[in-house]
């Protein structure tokens, strides 16, 4: 039996994959910055692109501890791990059934390289589970899906995935970034492999690149064999980075989860606001399938404001909240999908994927949500008036 598991979920954060320091005692994992180990009388050649230094292996061990499997690999980016999982997975004539709503990234990794090597695609045309099933094909060897999705915080069963994949003998992905492991644990639910942008929940301060795959000892060694050719590995201060910011992603991401639910009540009952789309209310269409395979509902959210509001200038006029790109981060931030991460999509894409002009993704942070709450009726007040 596999003691780790039976940790609680915060001793694992701070513990499990942990380097003890045998020279100085120091209480954290020393870092090991080698590119270069003796070969002789070791079994193992130990290099920073072939994902096994100390600090690399050891933090293998807390990621697989979290996704509740035997294994797990870091990469140098959420893309990186990704497309390397995907083309291990992949091969010309193959056939993959992706879903509708995809990370941008994602998206453009499949329909600008995979024409060229030979692997056939189809996107779902909704997230419902007969979608899937009617994009499958005899060739299919992969489905990927992403949930709760960007930034329409959408919800794909698992479960019936998973079901859908086992009848066919074909393997599921999930790209777990916004839920984290502390929100949902998709292998609980029959999925096979889970992908992170470690960029997101996982570093939390916004100032780690990484990715990371988890999965059992077999699927991870299939990734690992085509890993060492691409050689998108992670360098070890990043590493060393990852590991000290994991000890603290329940605390963060229960707190974020927390705020973004008090956020997202107060945001659907103002005057201001047309709409507000999180799974953790009961106004959203996966309320129920939400609840019955998340923890908390996560940090992130979307809200269209009310017609006539401009967003952008809404966006400018806030003052704690930051405009900005990325997310997952403990401080809040705001955008526009349709000036940034979904601004390549054609307005009728995203008409179709239901991404209005107005519409404003908001990663919840830690902060107090009453500073949250103030910056965001100072910044209405300035717009409207
Ligand atoms: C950011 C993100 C990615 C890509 O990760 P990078 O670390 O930027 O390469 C993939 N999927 C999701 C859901 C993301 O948010």
């Amino acid at each position: 039996m596999n003691t780790k598991n039976q940790l609680g979920i915060n001793t694992i954060c701070t513990h499990v994959g942990e380097i003890k320091d045998e020279q100085f005692k120091g209480a954290v994992s020393p870092l090991y910055m080698s590119t270069s180990y003796q070969f002789d009388n070791v079994d193992v050649k130990r290099y920073p692109r072939y994902f096994n230094t100390p600090n690399q292996e050891a933090l293998c061990r807390k990621i697989a501890a979290l996704e509740k499997t035997e294994s797990a690999l870091i990469f140098g980016s959420g893309m990186a791990a990704i497309s390397t999982t995907l083309l291990a997975f992949l091969q010309k004539g193959d056939h993959v059934v992706l879903q509708e709503t995809l990370y941008g990234g994602t998206y453009n990794f499949v329909v600008e390289e995979f024409q060229k090597l030979g692997i056939e695609y189809s996107f779902t045309n909704s997230l419902a589970i007969e979608d899937f099933q009617k994009a499958m094909k005899p060739n299919t060897k992969v489905i990927f899906i992403e949930t709760p999705s960007n930034p329409l915080l959408k919800i794909v069963d698992m479960q019936a995935v998973a079901n859908l994949a086992k009848a066919h003998n074909v393997i599921t992905m999930i790209d777990n970034t916004f839920a984290s492991p502390i929100n949902q644990t998709p292998i609980d639910f029959g999925i096979d492999i889970m992908i992170h942008s470690a960029t997101k929940y996982m570093g939390g301060h916004s100032d780690i690149l990484a990715g990371a795959v988890a999965a059992s000892e077999s699927h991870i060694k299939q990734v690992w064999n085509l890993a060492k050719n691409l050689g998108g590995s992670l360098s070890d201060f990043t590493v060393w980075m990852l590991e000290r910011s994991l000890k603290t992603m329940n605390l963060r991401v229960k707190r974020q989860s927390k705020n973004a639910l008090k956020m997202a009540k107060y945001l659907e009952k103002h005057q201001h606001v047309a709409r507000v789309y999180y799974p953790g209310l009961k106004s959203h269409e996966n309320y129920v399938l939400a609840k019955s395979q998340m923890n908390y509902f996560g940090g992130m959210l979307s809200f269209e404001l009310a017609e006539g509001i401009d967003a952008m200038t809404f966006q400018r006029n806030l003052s704690l909240i930051k405009p900005s790109m990325s997310l997952a981060g403990v401080e809040s931030t705001m955008l526009s999908p349709t000036q940034t991460s979904h601004a390549l999509l054609s307005g009728e894409e995203r008409e179709k994927q239901g991404i209005k002009d107005g519409l404003i993704r908001f990663s919840v942070g830690i902060e107090e949500t009453k500073d949250l709450i103030e910056d965001i009726e100072q910044a209405l007040k300035k717009t409207i008036r």
